[in-house]
Parts: structure tokens; C-alpha cells; sequence
């Protein structure tokens, strides 16, 4: 099980509870979407998922590790062994190529300059974009400057792809675009969460898990299988 969250609750400062006791298993390999309206805890849950914050009360493990048991130095080595993130926003850095954004996420492993370009190369070859490496993002469409995101997310190879209004910021055709390489990530093994309050996009995955003032209200679907046709339509 790469994620496994037990009876989980989040109680910000101001005393908002954001989660009120989540249960939720993903096994390696599945495409599912955590859908739910504006304040449901989406959000919440994918910061505790993605080991970026720890949850008040109930156990969060991911990779087989509590993360409770933890020390923000071990926590951050797991996050860039086992994890990638993807926003609605692209955070690409500008006037940096579409090579660099990439291999620059792979500063992390410490690994020389050359190795990660290759590496770099190989992500935005996976994602369609070998014939784009020197172009920087400002050269970009919207659609490929989510694909360079995707593969500075994919490049260290992680197993689990969390992926946050990944097509929030882009019109149908580029979402459609951005649905289809996670598509064949999902195909080719990576296990991806998509977080969306976009129904269409919900449907699309092969299993949803949907969340409503903090609880999960309906969960199913088989994540190991392929998602739908993606439809023109498919946006957030
Ligand atoms: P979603 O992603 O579904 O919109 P969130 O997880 O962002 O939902 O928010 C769930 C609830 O927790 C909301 O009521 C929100 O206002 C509150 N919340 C989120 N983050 C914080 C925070 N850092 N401090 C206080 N309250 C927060």
C-alpha cells in the first residue's frame, strides 16, 4: 500500500477542522481522483498525503513508513525518493529551458549536472516534449509548460504522482493534452492522485473518492484500471 491513512483528523490554530476522521488506501498503481467542492479538505489531505504537514490526531503512512515517526530530515529524503507534485500552477522558473526547469528538480539527488539533463531529456521525452528542450517556458504553450512540470514531477522516477488542479489553468484541448500523458504515466505504473473539484475530471479516473466537510462520503471505482476517453470537454 503506497498510501494508508487511519482515522485522521486536522485541527487548524483557529480551530477549523479541516478532516474529521479519514480513512483512505491507495495500493501502488491506481489512478484515483479526491474530489469534492471548495473547503471540503482536498487540500488538507493532499499536504498531509504528500508529507508536507502532519496530521492531529490518526496515522498517516505512506511508502509503508508513519510519518509521525519522522524527522523533517528523513521526511524530506522519503518526499524526494517517493513523491511528485504537480499545481495548478506551473512554477516553472523563467527564462530557464524547458532541459533545466527539469533537470534542476533533480538538484535533490545530488547528482551531476550531465546525469540530470539526461535524465531531464528522457522526462520530457516521456511527457511529448523531446523536440522542446532549449525552448524556456515564456516559448511555451500552456499545456506544454504543465507537461514540463509533469516531468520535472517524474524525472527522479517516483512512485506516487500527486497532482493538484493539474489542468486548472489551461483551456479543454490543453487539458486534455495534460489528462493524456498522465494517462500513460498511470499505464506505464506511477501511482497518481489528482485533486479536483471538477466533475468531469473526476470522472475520467477510475476511481473517485470524494470528500465532504472533511470526511470521505463515497469512495469507488478500481484505480488499477485505464481511465475513460478523455473528452473534449475534460477541464477544470
Ligand atoms: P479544499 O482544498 O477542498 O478547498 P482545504 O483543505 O483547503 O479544502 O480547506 C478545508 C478547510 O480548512 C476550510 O474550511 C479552510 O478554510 C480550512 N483551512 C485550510 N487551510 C487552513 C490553514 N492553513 N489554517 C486555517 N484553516 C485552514
Amino acid at each position: 500500500m503506497i498510501v494508508d491513512l487511519r482515522q485522521v483528523t486536522k485541527t487548524y490554530a483557529d480551530q477549523v477542522q479541516a478532516l474529521r476522521g479519514v480513512d483512505l488506501a491507495v495500493e501502488g498503481g491506481e489512478l484515483l481522483a479526491i474530489v469534492g467542492p471548495s473547503g471540503s479538505g482536498k487540500s488538507t489531505m493532499l499536504h498531509l498525503i504528500g508529507t508536507l504537514d502532519r496530521p492531529t490526531t490518526g496515522t498517516v503512512r505512506i511508502a509503508g513508513y508513519d510519518v509521525a515517526e519522522l524527522s523533517d530530515r528523513e521526511l524530506s529524503a522519503l518526499r524526494g525518493r517517493t513523491l511528485g507534485f504537480v499545481f495548478q500552477q506551473f512554477h516553472l522558473a523563467p527564462g530557464v529551458s524547458a532541459l533545466d526547469n527539469v533537470a534542476d528538480g533533480l538538484l535533490y539527488t545530488g547528482t551531476p549536472l550531465r546525469v540530470r539533463r539526461e535524465r531531464a531529456a528522457a522526462a520530457l521525452e516521456r511527457v511529448g516534449l523531446g523536440h522542446r528542450l532549449a525552448h524556456r517556458p515564456n516559448q511555451l504553450s500552456g499545456g506544454e509548460q504543465q507537461r514540463v512540470a509533469v516531468a520535472r514531477a517524474v524525472a527522479g522516477d517516483p512512485p506516487l504522482l500527486l497532482a493538484d488542479e493539474p489542468t486548472g489553468n489551461l483551456d479543454s484541448s490543453a487539458g486534455a493534452e495534460v489528462l493524456g500523458v498522465l494517462r500513460d504515466l498511470h499505464a506505464a505504473g506511477t501511482t497518481i492522485a489528482i485533486i479536483t473539484h471538477d466533475a468531469e475530471i473526476a470522472e475520467w479516473c477510475p476511481r473517485q473518492v470524494r470528500v465532504r466537510d472533511g470526511q470521505i462520503v463515497d469512495d469507488h471505482g478500481d484505480g488499477t484500471s485505464a481511465p475513460a476517453e478523455i473528452t473534449k470537454g475534460a477541464r477544470t
